[in-house]
């Protein structure tokens, strides 16, 4: 009952998977020390009663109270046990999963992130483990342990009088079964639920993101408009899903019930034909409370689980991901990169065919073409940030899908036009470039990459917080931390994004200085947007539609007057024109 299945099932770690057991051990003991207080009390009163009507000598009165005590103490050690085994542990549980999760989120190729965006995943992480944690503590060790006491008792009633037994007993399994039967209804709403869910999340953030352009271009109205319509349609399938399961959950609850009805049809009848006395029936209507009270309690939450089930395939989703694995070594010689034969599918469309070329060390390799010609996939799968479909990508004459991507970034520096900046001061932002640098290193990078200019003018110098994700920098000096950093990594292997965005002069020139010292005997491979930066490569791949259209020195290439000929006339035109 408990095993491999059951844990997928539930997303649990092995450890919250004895949490449940013990729970449910817990469980099953509160549920037959009620069951044992329901049967001296029982007990007590017909002793009462045979004294009241036939004039019996009453029982031990002092056994009697002795008994009661000492299950009241019972009941209220094993509810603290079980509390403690339901709720207590599972804190516990919550934490190592959100912890297993962000370790397994680390190991993910990067590709995966870009695949799955920012809100879906903290959803995840926040929302859906909550929403698990719920279940684990409310829900789990409660319903199994019941399904268990509820047998011995069921056992136990079927010997006493069967007929009666059934008469009391009928409304579990149709309540349950009412409720099993309708969990694919919970299910898809459950999805539709979550789908809304993300989609707001989802809208507040990119509402939050592009605040200064929404508001550029005055579109804040049609922006909220958007953003409510998404809200309210949250609400709607919300309200539409919480209704049916509100309904499923009070049929059964009522169906349940009708139990009690029919025990006094069916015991009145049988009191009337002689066969039980009034007392049986009375016993039997003591522990029918007690058998529905841990389902009443378990009905709502059977719903919760049904819907959790989307949480919990989500969070296996992340567990089940294959992760990139590789040697921890890494040795290669030289750093020439080669691709080889190299094909790609994001899904399932291959948008890398055939591509081969190499990019060697110490020159500066510019990859150009139209855009989604498959220059920044080619960049990507440089880095192992997703694996190749065919073919293989060598560095050094390792092929880079042997070897564990944490080691392998290692020897790369990427310089990406989304640089991505921390919530820190200058210095600290520069020193991720590499882990324990010192502050004079760190200066020396900054001085290299032209960020010393600015840097002292900020109101505390290097140690001026920059703000979240850099929004206190302009363009150009954003850029030029991220080259300080990886000046400072300096790595054997340079990625570069040129940015497309136009730096003013004054800027442009610096962090073209900036680059230059940084790719200095590097092995270089550049998505190259500008001219400049074309014509100075020593080699150039240029792309179309995924495959290698022509390749060579700029001077070669405008010899042959293919496309990179075209591209180069058509950009000379544009210039043109702006200065027009
Ligand atoms: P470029 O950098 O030359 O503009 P890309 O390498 O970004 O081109 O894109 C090449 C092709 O791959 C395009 O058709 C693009 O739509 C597709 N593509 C890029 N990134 C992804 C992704 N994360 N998932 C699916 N398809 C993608």
């Amino acid at each position: 009952m408990f095993g491999e299945k059951f844990q997928r099932k539930y997303a649990l770690t092995a450890q919250g998977v004895q949490n449940i057991k013990k729970g449910a051990f817990w469980t099953v003991i509160v549920n037959l020390v009620v069951m044992g207080g329901v049967s001296i009390l029982y007990w007590l009163m017909s002793g009462f009663i045979g004294t009241l009507m036939e004039g019996t000598p009453l029982p031990g009165i002092g056994m009697g109270i002795g008994l009661v005590i000492l299950f009241g103490l019972l009941s209220v050690v094993t509810h603290l046990q079980q509390y403690k085994a339901t709720y207590g542990l599972v804190y516990n549980e919550v934490k190592s999963t959100r912890l297993s999760l962000a370790e397994r989120l680390r190991k993910l190729p990067l590709g995966y992130f870009g695949k799955r965006d920012l809100a879906d995943l903290t959803e995840t992480l926040m929302g859906d483990v909550n929403r698990m944690e719920h279940v684990w503590s409310h829900v789990l060790g409660y319903l199994y342990g019941s399904y268990f006491s509820t047998a011995v008792i069921a056992v136990c009633l079927l010997v006493c009088d069967w007929r009666l037994a059934i008469a009391c007993l009928w409304g579990v399994p149709a309540a349950f079964g009412l409720l099993f039967g309708s969990r694919r209804i919970a299910s898809r709403s459950s999805g539709r639920i979550k789908k809304a869910a993300v989609r707001v999340s989802d809208g507040i953030q990119e509402a939050l993101e592009n605040i200064r352009e929404i508001r550029a271009i005055n579109q804040e109205e049609r922006y909220l408009e958007g953003l409510n319509r998404k809200i309210d349609e949250h609400e709607r399938v919300m309200i539409r899903g919480e209704l049916g399961t509100g309904i499923l959950i009070n049929a059964a609850s009522v169906i349940m019930r009708l139990g009690v009805a029919t025990t006094i049809l069916v015991g009145a009848d049988r009191i009337l034909s002689g066969r039980i006395d009034f007392m049986l029936l009375f016993l039997f209507l003591l522990v029918i409370t007690r058998v529905y009270a841990p389902f009443d309690q378990s009905l709502a939450l059977i719903a919760e689980m049904f819907v959790s089930q989307v949480s919990a395939d989500r969070m296996m989703e992340i567990y089940e991901m294959p992760i990139a694995k590789g040697a921890e070594v890494f040795e290669p010689k030289g750093h020439d990169i080669v691709f080889d034969h190299v094909s790609f599918a994001y899904d399932q469309k291959e948008v890398l065919h055939d591509v081969s070329f190499t990019a060697r060390e110490g020159e500066i390799t510019a990859l150009v073409g139209p855009s989604g010609s498959g220059k920044s996939t080619c960049a990507r799968l440089a880095a192992r940030l997703w694996d190749v479909t065919g073919g293989s990508i060598r560095v050094g004459g390792v092929d880079i899908a042997t070897v564990d991507p944490e080691v392998l970034l290692g020897d790369y520096s990427m310089v990406f036009q989304d640089v991505v900046l921390f919530d820190d001061t200058v210095m600290e932002n520069i020193r991720l470039g590499r882990h324990g640098a010192t502050d004079e290193e760190v200066r020396a990078a900054a001085r290299a990459a032209n960020c010393d200019a600015f840097a002292e003018q900020l109101p505390q110098g290097y140690d001026t917080p920059i703000g979240e994700n850099g929004t206190k920098l302009s363009g150009g000096e954003r850029q030029r931390i991220s080259i300080a950093r990886a000046l400072l990594k300096d790595a054997p292997i340079v990625l570069l994004d040129e940015a497309t965005a136009s730096l003013d002069v004054e800027n442009e020139t610096k962090v073209q200085e900036a680059l230059s010292r940084l790719l200095a005997g590097k092995t270089v491979l550049v998505i190259a947007h500008r001219m400049r930066t074309v014509e100075a490569a020593d080699k150039i791949v240029v792309l179309e539609n995924g495959r290698v259209a022509e390749m060579g020195s700029s001077g070669e290439l405008m010899e042959r007057g293919g496309l990179y000929r075209r591209m180069v006339e058509l950009q000379r035109q544009s210039a043109q024109w702006r200065l027009e």
